[in-house]
């Protein structure tokens, strides 16, 4: 059994995505090349904590470090939204 999906994506929503894309590609090449992977947007709160990934000591995410309750997390997402749009916004 398979399902086939049809997906449409206005104009404007792909160059957005499309330049998503460029810009953090050019940012993970920047962040390599100078040894700085704060450059690098945080990864996804599920994978980032003590147990969940060995760079936890010396990434310490701003925000998530030292590790703070889930209840902390909102005030991450609204960091983030704002993070969104103002990339957005470019
Ligand atoms: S500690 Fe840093 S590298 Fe590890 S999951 Fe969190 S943000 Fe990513």
């Amino acid at each position: 059994m398979f399902r086939v999906y049809k997906v449409t994506i206005s104009k404007a929503d792909l160059k957005a995505t499309q330049d998503f894309i460029k810009k953090t590609t050019e940012t993970f090449h920047k962040a390599f090349k100078e040894e700085k992977p704060r450059l690098l947007p945080l990864c996804r709160p599920f994978k980032c904590g003590p147990k969940g990934c060995q760079y936890w000591e010396q990434c310490k995410p701003e925000g998530r470090y030292p590790l703070k309750t889930r209840t902390a997390w909102p005030e991450e997402k609204e960091r983030k939204a704002k993070e969104r749009e103002e990339t957005n916004g470019e």
